[in-house]
């Protein structure tokens, strides 16, 4: 097994909606749940930080307390840009961590590094109040540390009731928004069941530039029902038009997780509606791989000749603004993870919680006594695993994996296959030879990815 590593990055899941888009199966909780008298928004932002706390306290235990990574910037280290200033309001609370403990002993283990990167994921993110913002963002920094430069992502969903306050969420802290645009077309939102109209697309990102967040990204999804191909290079050329830093262009996948075994007790997805079930049946029908290849291709093509690095397989970015805390999972470094349905990895051992909102909180809040940590699972993984999925998370990326992976004994088989198929091309980067994917190896990278497991 591999040795256990302190995390570089940490994800926080907020699971809370206005609505519930059919065609998603993320750990979304909306409706009562999520607004009105009987939501229990506050009841999870308060577990969530009692979990924050345990999972810290675990850490401080295995590896020794963290380096606060000191006052972060002034310009709180989002990648400056010429759309708008970079928020020079500095370190928002004194630091409270640190090596030493309350009585001024130093841990010989420590100090631990601080984080890379914090990002809040769900759900919709945006939806939560910026006193539970600073709240959780003080804990994160205060227990974990924060480097000067941490990339700080909150996800945010356009419309005017769910984009919530930006210019609050980047005093606390955020440098880095990524907005559920999805896409820049009236008819195809509708569609999806969603919220918000292109324009209000616009107005987010406008407001993101005015509050100072100097990175900014757009979720996009093509082989949308009813969408053509000229109405997915619309909404691309729309999408630049607003001078994102950074684009997430994934295809609409339909999956169903109660049939892949995934909803069970401690399962890490929610069981999906008879509605929801019915919409993704007809959306299917009107889906098409070609068109799909297609549309990749289209977005492969203008986005290299606007001088766009796709820099992952779903991912663009302008120079500097590939996201930092989604390279930690493609790079495989360790992570720590907190909310309903979250999964952390230590670099030997994955663990997730269990998807169900009201055991995460009555294990975390219970009535009487500190609470334990919610229910979950765990797996080992197994060295032939871990060389895998090395493989195969390096091959999303654009730099591909050092050339010599392709003559382990486990792998040499899928690699030569892979480039008598024409899905791996041999590359010299900074002087050392690669293996990386062609286009058309992006496009079945899960025909190379199945030989590799
Ligand atoms: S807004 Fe986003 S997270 Fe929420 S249900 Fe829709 S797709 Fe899922």
């Amino acid at each position: 097994m591999s040795t256990p590593l302190p995390p570089v990055a940490l994800y926080l899941h907020l699971p809370f909606c206005v609505a519930h888009c059919p065609y998603c199966d993320f750990v979304v909780y909306a409706g009562g749940e999520a607004r009105g008298p009987r939501a229990r928004t506050e009841r999870l932002y308060e577990a969530v930080g009692r979990e924050l706390e345990m999972r810290a306290d675990a850490l401080d235990e295995r590896f020794g307390r963290p380096d606060s990574g000191g006052p972060r910037r002034p310009d709180k280290g989002g990648p400056t840009d010429e759309h708008g200033p970079t928020d020079e309001r500095g370190p928002r609370r004194p630091d409270k961590g640190g090596p030493t403990d309350e009585r001024g002993r130093t841990d010989e283990r420590g100090p631990r590094r601080p984080l890379d990167s914090v990002y809040f994921g769900g759900g919709t993110p945006s939806l939560v109040p910026g006193e539970w913002l600073e709240r959780l963002m003080e804990t994160a920094q205060r227990r974990y540390g924060l480097a000067r430069d941490a990339e700080v992502t909150l996800e945010a969903n356009p419309g005017p009731d769910e984009r919530g306050d930006l210019a609050g969420f980047a005093a606390a802290g955020v440098n880095r928004v990524s907005f559920g645009a999805q896409s820049m077309n009236g008819g195809e939102l509708r569609r999806l069941g969603r919220r918000h109209s292109p324009e209000d697309v616009a107005t987010a990102v406008a407001e993101a530039r005015a509050a100072g967040l100097g990175s900014v990204n757009l979720d996009l999804l093509y082989d949308v029902p009813g969408q053509t191909i000229a109405g997915w290079e619309a909404t691309l050329r729309a999408a630049l038009e607003l001078r994102p830093d950074h684009l997430s262009l994934y295809a609409l996948t339909l999956d169903d997780p109660d049939a892949e075994g995934l909803t069970g007790e401690t399962g890490d997805h929610l069981p999906t509606s008879s509605g929801a079930r019915r919409w993704r049946e007809a959306a299917r029908r009107e889906q098409d791989d070609d068109r799909a290849a297609e549309q990749y291709r289209l977005a492969s093509d203008l986005l290299a000749g606007s001088g766009w690095r796709g820099y992952e397989i779903s991912n663009w970015a302008r120079p500097g603004h590939e996201s930092r805390h989604n390279l930690t999972y493609w790079e495989r470094r360790p992570y720590e993870a907190v909310g309903p349905g979250s999964h952390a990895f230590d670099g030997a051992v994955r663990r997730w919680n269990g998807a169900a909102l009201q055991p995460y909180i009555a294990a975390l809040l219970p009535a009487a006594g500190p609470g334990v940590v919610p229910p979950g699972d765990r797996e080992v993984i197994s060295p032939e695993t871990a060389a895998a999925e090395r493989s195969i998370l390096a091959l999303r990326l654009d730099r591909g994996v050092p050339a010599a992976w392709a003559d382990e004994p486990s792998a040499a088989g899928a690699f030569a296959w892979g480039r008598s198929s024409g899905l791996l091309e041999a590359v010299e980067l900074d002087g050392e030879a690669r293996l990386r994917l062609t286009l058309r190896g992006r496009l079945l990278s899960n025909e190379l990815f199945e030989r590799l497991l």
